[in-house]
């Protein structure tokens, strides 16, 4: 059928459009979020406050992660393009090249954002690449299970989908023993493991397993459902052993949390499957289920927010109270914002703000609280995520808008961006169709139903074939249609319209 429709179209058109929409696109989805961190960072002033450097160092991070937000759009675009100077690659290699590329320039940019910018003790490139991109092995799980999942909820495929969702989920659970597998965590040697230890005796808890995980940045994180703690070397490197042990009961505190929390915990962490669903629920549903869809998200992710925040709250009074001189948790905390440039005061974070933290263990802040992160940046990169979805959705539009429709002669001269799928060739089907050179709307239309499993293109299927009179054809995309499950007003349509050609054609039934 694609020879059909390239008899139809110029050459050219096949070279020019898809590189035009590599190089064009390959620039958005790599470069615009690259270019927000960067630009976020330079407002970083080393002569400034920490408090200050930190919040801008905290809105170039959050770019960094905007940035690898647009990985699937990557994969997404690229895999479209199934004609032109690429074309003879097959799509999911496209998209998998289109991934790396993105992650490779993003990594390279938050290495550069954390070595030079915010003078972190990073290691490496190939090193700080390596621990980037197992921490992206989770997000790549995800990706994967929102392109595999099938077009409609009614597929019968979607309990299957669903049951693998269900189990990547509680994979996902297995991000230490992921960082432990790649060499990037390790069991912590004896000397820290039993200072956490005693810590854990004192407070009648059971001995966790401790972790030392190889970051920049000082941080501690609670595994409760496994048992364990870990550690960042960064954290044990600068703090000192009493600051160690105050955080310790910070995450002990978690350990500590009731059976009724940590089966919240578990609920809560599938949250976003409806998410990674949008294809089905775009398929089955359309915009109503979109908006429907966003609405119940915002609303989970608040009370997730909420539940952690109370979580959050209660670990520190687990530390303050269990501590002797509980100011030494407020000076621990302290340095671990100081030197990680955390943001001393943020706007959604589970976390409060650092002086009020400070406070509750009696410490007062030598600093003014800052005003939270700027969100320039967040909003610098939702416009350039905005801009491609614009392209994506708009690109047939565009593709097909230099067909020359005042030719005697139609050139059909679309900057096909690559794609010979549905929507172009429907579009060209329509001009096809206006010019009155229904025997090539018919092969553009045709060509636009074998490329989706979508009804649509088979309404204009059923119409094109009565008007040139092969209603037996016609009579076969009508049962097409049924069998794809048109609206009902679609089919009673079409119907009409076959009833038509024999009326027309063959003189009556
Ligand atoms: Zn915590």
């Amino acid at each position: 059928m694609i020879e059909h429709v390239r008899a139809l179209v110029p050459g050219f058109v096949e070279w020019l459009g898809p590189l035009l929409f590599v190089v064009g696109l390959t620039m958005i989805v790599a470069l615009v979020p690259v270019a927000s961190v960067r630009s976020a960072a330079r407002r970083v002033d080393p002569t400034d406050h920490w408090t200050v450097q930190a919040r801008f160092a905290h809105a170039a991070r959050v770019a960094v992660v905007w940035a690898v937000a647009t990985v699937p759009a990557g994969i997404w675009l690229l895999s479209t393009i199934t004609i032109g100077p690429v074309g003879w690659l097959p799509a999911w290699l496209l998209g998998v090249a289109g991934a790396a590329f993105v992650v490779l320039v993003v990594a390279r940019t938050s290495w550069w954002l954390e070595g030079t910018v915010l003078r972190q003790p990073v290691p490496g490139w190939s090193r700080f690449l390596g621990g980037f991109l197992v921490r992206l092995v989770p997000l790549a799980a995800v990706i994967l299970l929102g392109l595999a999942a099938p077009d409609r909820l009614s597929s019968p495929w979607m309990i299957l989908w669903v049951l693998v969702a269900l189990i990547v989920g509680l994979a996902l659970r297995f991000q230490l023993d992921l960082l432990v597998a790649f060499g990037f965590a390790a069991r912590a040697d004896a000397r820290l493991s039993s200072r956490v230890g005693r810590v854990a005796a004192r407070v009648h808890l059971d001995e966790p397993a401790v972790y030392l995980i190889e970051h920049h940045q000082p941080n501690a994180f609670a595994f409760p459902w496994r048992g364990a703690v870990a550690i960042t070397t960064r954290a044990v490197e600068e703090l000192s052993e009493d600051e160690l042990e105050s955080v310790a009961l910070h995450e002990l505190g978690h350990m500590a949390e009731p059976a009724s929390s940590s089966t919240v915990r578990q609920v809560l962490q599938f949250v976003w499957i409806p998410l990674v669903a949008l294809k089905p629920i775009l398929g089955s549903l359309g915009s109503t289920g979109l908006v429907t869809m966003a609405v119940v998200l915002v609303g989970l992710l608040m009370v997730v927010r909420r539940f952690a925040s109370s979580m959050e709250a209660k670990s520190d009074e687990h530390a303050i109270t269990n501590l002797e001189e509980s100011s030494v948790y407020g000076r621990a905390l302290e340095k671990i914002y100081r030197i990680g440039f955390l943001p001393a005061v943020a706007r959604r974070t589970t976390h409060g703000p650092l002086h009020e933290r400070m406070e509750a263990t009696g410490l007062a802040a030598d600093f003014d609280p800052p005003a939270p992160p700027p969100v320039r940046t967040l909003i610098a990169a939702t416009a350039a995520a905005v801009l491609v979805g614009l392209v994506v959705f708009l690109a047939p539009y565009v593709a097909t808008a230099g067909a020359d429709l005042s030719s005697p002669t139609p050139a059909y001269v679309a900057l096909s961006l690559g794609s010979y799928g549905s929507w172009p060739l429907e579009r060209l089907g329509q001009l096809a169709d206006v010019e009155g050179d229904y025997e090539a709307a018919e092969v553009f239309y045709a060509a636009a139903a074998e490329s989706s499993t979508e009804p649509d293109p088979l309404v204009d299927l059923v119409y094109v074939r009565s008007v040139l009179g092969r209603c037996s054809e016609a009579e076969a995309a009508l049962t097409g249609l049924v069998e794809r499950e048109a609206w009902r007003d679609d089919v009673a349509i079409a119907a009409e319209w076959v009833e038509w050609c024999h009326r027309e054609w063959d003189g009556g039934l």
